[in-house]
């Protein structure tokens, strides 16, 4: 099988993961950087040229596309897509993984337990977002935010307020929600592949943080989850029809709560906490997607090869 990773970053531990697990399986790896890429539509036809000549069709693709390059990700995806190229992560589903708001409007409507959440779009309107969510202490987060950055706790009115108009100044979209406080800057990430739990960690924030990012020095450990946590994480990614995803989830009083949806989880937090081979169990699914007929995956609507 010819298997191409889509990364800027060959030495990142994620992607150097991915490629040794790709390779040890016997299969033609190649680790394609999509910001130079360039998409040509000749003759009706796609065509993908890297640095100038065309790539090869591979079987499959394995996006690992940063948060700054969403756009340029989504449209290589998509070119794939239309050629026929089998990936694990779907340019429409990267589309709504990416937005916050997108994320949580399409989950709670699944029935999907998430903390109170309201969008803000300018300060005038705080008072009421504020009341909505059950006021101070608040989390303001950007819709597109991610490794914590862009996720403020304030414990008063007059920082909510500072903190939505300095956002705002930058015009970006915002989001309030309810502090669950009982979290007590602890989160667990679930590693999802194929809506399977396949390892998940509990995330505990460093002293005096509240958010329990690896990237904001939180430290991590194997866990198991309940039948309702495993649940969650699993009909939150079917439903997104994410083939490999790391969920966010809070323990609070009312049970678990889904934060967020990553399209892009790192490995190296999850397969250091747990001991789990990650990349190996992509490339599992990888193979299983090839093999499949269009369609008779689980529920999921993969491009598929023809
Ligand atoms: P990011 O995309 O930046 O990781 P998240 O929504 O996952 O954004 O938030 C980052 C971290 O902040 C979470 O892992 C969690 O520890 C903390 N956090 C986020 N939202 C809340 C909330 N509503 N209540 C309590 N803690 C939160
Ligand atoms: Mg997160």
């Amino acid at each position: 099988m010819k298997i191409y990773i889509l990364s800027r970053a060959p030495n990142l531990y994620s992607t150097h993961r991915l490629w040794l697990s790709v390779s040890s399986r016997g299969h033609e790896v190649k680790i394609v950087d999509y910001t130079r890429c360039h998409l040509l539509l000749r003759d009706g036809q796609p065509i993908v040229l890297y640095e100038g000549f065309p790539l090869e069709l591979p079987d499959a693709i394995i996006p690992r596309i940063g948060a700054t390059y969403t756009q340029e990700g989504v449209a290589l995806i998509r070119h794939f897509e239309n050629m026929g190229v089998a990936t694990t992560l779907s340019s429409q589903a990267l589309v709504e993984a990416r937005d916050k708001l997108h994320c949580l409007q399409s989950l709670a409507r699944q029935g999907i337990q998430i903390p109170a959440t309201v969008a803000v779009y300018a300060p005038e309107h705080l008072a009421l977002a504020l009341e909505v969510v059950g006021g101070v202490p608040v989390i303001i987060k950007l819709v597109e935010g991610t490794h914590g950055a862009g996720v403020v706790l304030a414990h008063t009115e007059q920082t909510a307020i500072s903190v939505v108009e300095a956002f705002a100044r930058t015009r970006q979209k915002i989001l309030l929600q309810e502090y669950i406080a009982e979290a007590k800057g602890t989160d667990i990430r679930a590693f999802v592949i194929d809506g399977v739990v396949v390892a998940a960690m509990e995330r505990v924030a460093a002293a005096g943080e509240f958010r329990a990012n690896l990237h904001r020095g939180a430290t991590a450990r194997s866990i198991q989850l309940s039948f309702a946590e495993l649940q969650l994480a699993k009909r939150a990614t079917t439903h997104l029809k994410l083939g490999v995803a790391g969920v966010d989830i809070l323990r609070s009083e009312r049970g678990p709560l889904l934060l967020e949806v990553n399209a892009s989880p790192g490995l190296e937090g999850i397969e250091g906490a747990t001991g789990v081979a990650i990349g190996r169990k992509i490339v599992s699914y990888v193979e299983r997607m090839v093999r499949q007929e269009p369609g008779s995956s689980s529920g999921q609507t993969f491009a598929t090869k023809e």
